[in-house]
Parts: structure tokens; sequence; C-alpha cells
């Protein structure tokens, strides 16, 4: 886990701690060995599983690929979090991201507890049956440990459904008769996944800031406006505002919180920038999102790079470098590309009020701290991008009940869900000091305490 992680597990704790109304059960010497306990349950995971997947690639080399599976804690279920391609994977990495799904899957009530997975290879310099291959390995060299109840693999950056589908056909293969359906999720709707698992994470960062623009506001408004806090300040002061956002990252949860920042109905937004691995395009009049999605869906994903490419698909744009996108003006920032986006060394050129974390620890704890010290609203991941793992449990489920439900049903199941969550969260947040991550962590660790106590496991 990194410094920042174990950091706010231990704020959260010491918040827990000092309030007598939580598990007033455990008291005196008793309450302070317990909550010690549960730091060091927090801060380190259950298993580091790492291989090395043997490869006879097609063009006649053969390699070992590093591989892991970390499952950090499964109090609350069987592990479950993604599997990533990417060539800087590594075991601190893997770790701290199995970590945030423990309190992710803990602060929206899944019932799953926390893994995560690697491969440290960049999935586009290898042919698709290579990639193939590489699948299979995976869940050959980790199939002992995996499974519908045990661990629960998903996409993450450089897989998606084609991998799941490969995934859970080996899986299949390695354990006839057992069940099989719910051992991965992610998968192709044909292939058993559920209707809405491509878009749910993106649509579920989307929102969760249209939540707290809109609806929170809406129902709450002159509640919030009573309150003396900077964050609420900040809030109010965009609320009924246009709004300018930008989105860095432009894949699987960029593009679709991009599509639903440009359609919503209920907010004045205008998406004046987006990047990727590229570059930035930028348009302070608006771009034409739906023209970029329908581009990407059919150049591997990338973006336009070049004035000709953006005239052929007309749509009107500067093209800056890809880092430009944090530092434009704008109101609302979502980032979801990768970690550590938002640094010591950029923090001071961020102009957004609002950060929006599509992705996992975009933003490091000095940039986090320094911002927040400034009434930056940041809407940390482990709130922000449950959508994919909640729709991930609903997948899981209908793999088990043979039932599968239609695309609104599971939108509808998705945004109640994460609902549920805002209104447990969002009012502490207005009320008290902290940023809304500390308040997220707080609620995560609550549960988990809670469980390990009522499990006896809190000793
Ligand atoms: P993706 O691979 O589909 O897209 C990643 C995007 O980021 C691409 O547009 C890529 O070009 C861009 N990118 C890569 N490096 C960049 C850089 N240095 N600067 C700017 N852009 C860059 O991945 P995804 O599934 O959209 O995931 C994005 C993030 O969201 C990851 O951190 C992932 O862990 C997190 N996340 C994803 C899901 C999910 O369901 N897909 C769920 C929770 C969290």
């Amino acid at each position: 886990m990194t410094n920042q992680t174990v950091d706010i597990v231990k704020d959260s704790l010491q918040a827990l701690v000092d309030n007598q109304a939580f598990l007033p059960e455990l008291n005196g010497e008793r309450r302070t060995k317990a909550f010690t306990s549960l730091l060091s349950i927090l801060s380190t995971p259950n298993h580091v599983n790492k291989s090395y997947l043997r490869i006879a690639l097609e063009n006649g080399q053969v390699v070992r690929i590093p591989a892991f599976r970390v499952q950090h804690n499964n109090i609350l279920g069987p592990y479950k979090g993604g599997i990533r391609f990417h060539e800087s994977v590594n075991e601190e990495e893997v770790v701290n991201l199995a970590s945030l799904m423990t309190l992710k899957n803990a602060l929206h009530q899944v019932p799953f507890g926390g893994g995560k997975g690697g491969v440290i290879i960049n999935p586009r310099e290898y042919s698709e049956k290579d990639l193939y291959v590489i699948c299979k390995k995976y869940v050959q060299y980790f199939s002992d440990i995996l499974g519908p109840d045990k661990d629960i693999p998903a996409p993450d950056v450089g897989t998606g459904e084609r991998e799941m589908d490969w995934m859970m056909g080996e899986y299949k293969s390695i354990r006839p008769g057992e069940s099989y359906r719910g051992s991965f999720t992610g998968k192709s709707v044909e292939n058993g996944g559920s209707l809405g698992r491509r878009e749910a994470t993106g649509k579920g960062v989307y929102y969760t800031f249209r939540y707290l623009m809109h609806d929170f506001l809406e129902k709450h408004e002159t509640w919030v406006s009573e309150r003396d806090n900077k964050f609420a300040k900040t809030v109010l002061a965009l609320k009924s505002k246009p709004l300018t956002v930008a989105v860095q990252g432009f894949g699987n949860v960029g593009s679709v919180a991009a599509l639903a920042a440009y359609q919503c109905n209920y907010l004045n937004n205008k998406v004046v920038a987006v990047s990727d691995r590229n570059v930035t395009l930028h348009n302070s009049e608006g771009l034409d999102i739906p023209s970029l999605v329908k581009f990407c869906s059919s150049n591997h994903g990338d973006l336009p790079t070049t004035d000709m490419e953006l005239k052929h698909i007309g749509v009107k744009a500067e093209i800056l470098n890809r880092e430009d996108v944090l530092s434009l003006n704008m109101d609302v920032l979502f980032l979801a590309a990768l970690e550590n986006q938002v640094h010591d060394n950029n923090k001071k050129g961020i102009k957004a009020r609002i950060i929006v974390e599509g992705a996992n620890a975009p933003v490091t704890t000095e940039a986090d701290d320094y911002l927040s010290e400034q009434g930056v609203v940041i809407i940390p991941d482990i709130l922000a991008n449950a959508g994919g793992v909640i729709v991930s449990y609903l997948e899981w489920l209908q793999g088990r009940e043979t039932q599968f439900y239609q695309e609104d049903e599971v939108f509808e199941k998705l945004y109640e869900k994460m609902s549920d969550t805002f209104e447990a969260v969002l009012p502490q947040f207005f009320n008290d000091p902290f940023p809304l991550r500390q308040n997220c962590y707080i609620h995560a660790v609550m549960k988990l305490s809670t469980i390990l106590y009522r499990q006896g496991k809190l000793y």
C-alpha cells in the first residue's frame, strides 16, 4: 500500500477510536489494541501472488512475463478487482489498487473484498494470438486461488471483454463441471456479461459529480448554504453556472464520462478539453464529443492527432500536448487515465475547482493536501469510480441466477446503490471539516471494522 492510503486509513481509524459511540463494546485498552490490529489488517494484503508466465510467442521467442494477483482482504466477500496489462505494473501498485478495492466495496456496501491483478506487458506490442496465450497462462498459473466464491477478476487498463471471455473459457476448461459464470466479470454480453457493464464506470463517475452538483443540492441547498465549510462554498459558487469541463483519458471511463457530461440535461456543461496518451484537444466553445467517440471506436481508441483527421470528422479543436489538459481554464476536471497525474510539480497549475477521480489514485498526497487547502473539492476514486464493480456484482448475481436484466434495469440499480452511498457520505462532508476522501475512508473503515468485530476477528 502507498503511504497515502496508509495515512488516510490511519487518520480514519483515529477518528473512529475517538468516536466512543462507534463500537462502544470495545473500550479502554481493548479498544486501542483492536484498532491497532485493524490498521495492520488494512495496511497489508492477505496474499501477494507472483508468477512468471512462460509464453511461446508467435514470432518464435519464448519469454517469461511477470504477473501478479494480489488479494488484499476478503472479510466482506470474495476478492474482487481488475487485471491490468501495462508496462509500468509493479507489486506496490497492484497492492495499492487491491487495497482501494477493499475500501471501495466497503464504502458502497458491495459484498466483495479487494483484489487486483497485473501483467507487465504493453499489450499493443503483442499479437492477438500472443495475448490469448498470456490470458490462458494467467488463469493456469493462478487457477487455485481464483473462482466465483474466492477471487473474481475483471478488466482494467489494457484488458477488456475479449480477455475476460478468454480467461473464463480457460477457467471452465481447467475446472470442468464446476460453476464458472461468476469466475470473471466484464465479459461480453453474449458470453454472460451484463448489459451496461462497459459504460458502468464512466456513467457512475459522471453521476457522482451530477449528484453532488444537482441532486443533492436540489434537496439540501439551504442546509448546505448554512454550513461554515470551504468545500460547501466551492460547490455553491459553481451551482447554476455554465460549467467548463475537461477530461483526462478518453478510454472506457473517460470517453463515457465525457459523453455523459456533454449530454447531461441537469447541468449546463461545456466539455472544453479531452486528452489521451497522445494529445489534448481543446476548444473553449466546446468539443463535439459524440464525433470524437465515434472516431476513437474506429482508431484503436486513440483521439485524432492531426488537423487533417479533425477536419475529416468535422471537429474544431486546437491540438495541444497531452499534459496541457490539466492546466487549462476550467471549472471541473475529470481524471480518467492513470495514477499520480496531479502531483507536487504540477499542482499549482490546476485551475479546476472540482476534480473527479475516474482513475484510481490520480492525485498524489502532496497535491491532494495542497488543493484541498485551497478549497478544491476532490471527489475520490473510491466514491466516484465504483460503477464498474457495482455492475460486476450485478453480473456475478445474474450469472448465478442465469437471469439477465435489461440495460435500463442495470443503470437503475447502479444509480440506486451509488445514491445510497452519496446520501450516507455527503451530509457528513458538508458538516465536517474533512475532505471528501477522508469522509469516504471513514465510512469504509467503519463497515470493515464492524464486520471484523462481529466475526470475532478484531483482537
Ligand atoms: P483505458 O485503457 O480504456 O483508457 C485509458 C485512457 O487513458 C486512454 O485514452 C489512454 O490513451 C489514456 N492515457 C494513457 N496514458 C495517458 C497519459 N499519460 N496521459 C493522458 N492520458 C493517458 O482504461 P480505462 O478502463 O478507461 O481506465 C482508466 C482508469 O480508470 C484506470 O486508472 C483504471 O484503473 C480506472 N478504473 C477503470 C475501471 C473500468 O471499469 N474500466 C473501473 C475503475 C477504475
